[in-house]
């Protein structure tokens, strides 16, 4: 009977399996149209100024539109889309995307902003990324000091001496490089000197734990990722920012840039377009 029973799990168990693993498929098979039907949008995220208030820059993040499925996320299609080698085009899009909508902004008379674009492991390995970022640069006519190239720790763990040599190259062309969700991923704090970053993002898990009860020993993850962004002369730019106490917390502790929910979502292109329009007129931390 137990035996039975064991068996019984385990069919249970493969059955699970098999189902994520067709719906894995299926989403592969949907994703490998995507691009051709036009279902990518990108969002933007506005970055703010904690000091001033202002509006200074904004992060692109994709959005896929299933004509079914509706809006998926992408903390289910990245993963999918990276395990299947699609990434590559898919990411390749939102980069020329993304540098061609904020050059037109630019052109429109809005005030230049520089954009942050999310890479995956998989284009920062690839061999002619310093060259598809140049001719998209070029195509779309904007400055490399209008981009910036978001990457987790892990990536610069892998392949270390090659990614360092692309960023380098990167770098030197003018462009920023940000390493996202900073604390988050198993590394040694020795590679911060040995990679040409301009930027530390704390990752919202650090933010969270920020409370506004007087009790700072809560943040101390946050504070000292700050503390560290000075010392070695990069910008910090704190993620999923959602209270007010959150907000003065960074302020005080001299985090002068964030991203999040109490300031913004990600929104589209349109709604972001007014956001440009009233920038320097609006404060984001006044009103809160
Ligand atoms: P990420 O780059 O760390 O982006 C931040 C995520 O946090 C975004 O989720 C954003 O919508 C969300 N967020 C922002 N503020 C808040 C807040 O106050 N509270 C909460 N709870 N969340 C907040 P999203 O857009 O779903 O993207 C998830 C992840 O997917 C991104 O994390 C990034 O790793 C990846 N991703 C998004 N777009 C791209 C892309 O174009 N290429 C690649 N390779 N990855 C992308
Ligand atoms: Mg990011
Ligand atoms: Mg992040
Ligand atoms: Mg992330």
């Amino acid at each position: 009977r137990a035996k039975q029973q064991g068996r019984n799990t385990w069919q249970l168990h493969t059955t699970a399996m098999n189902q994520h693993a067709a719906e894995r498929l299926l989403m592969e098979n949907h994703l490998r149209k995507a691009l051709e039907r036009r279902e990518f949008l990108v969002y933007y995220q506005p970055k703010i100024d904690l000091m001033t208030g202002d509006l200074v820059g904004m992060e692109a993040l994709v959005r896929w539109n299933h004509s079914i499925w509706g809006l998926v996320s992408p903390a289910k299609f990245i993963p999918v889309a990276e395990d299947s080698g699609l990434i590559q085009p898919i990411g390749e899009w939102v980069l020329r995307t993304a540098c061609d909508q904020t050059k037109r902004w630019q052109d429109a008379g809005l005030p230049p902003m520089r954009i942050a674009v999310n890479l995956s492991a998989h284009q920062v390995e690839q061999a002619n990324l310093v060259e598809t970022v140049q001719s998209i640069l070029q195509e779309t006519g904007l400055e490399p000091r209008y981009l910036e190239l978001e990457l987790t720790e892990s990536i610069l763990m892998q392949n270390t001496e090659t990614v360092n040599m692309t960023l380098r190259r990167l770098r030197d062309m003018g462009i920023s490089i940000a390493i996202d969700d900073f604390g988050t991923g198993y590394s040694s704090l020795s590679y911060l000197h040995r990679f040409p970053i301009t930027c530390l993002k704390i990752d919202q898990s650090f933010v969270r734990r920020i409370e506004g009860n007087g009790d700072r020993t809560d943040g101390v993850i946050a504070k000292a990722v700050i503390a560290l962004a000075h010392n070695l002369d990069l910008e910090v730019v704190a993620e999923g920012v959602e209270e007010k106490s959150q907000m003065q917390f960074l302020r005080d502790e001299g985090c002068s840039l964030a991203q999040g929910f109490l300031f913004s979502k990600p929104v589209p292109r349109e709604e972001f377009e007014i956001l440009l329009t009233k920038a320097g007129t609006t404060s984001y931390t006044e009103s809160i």
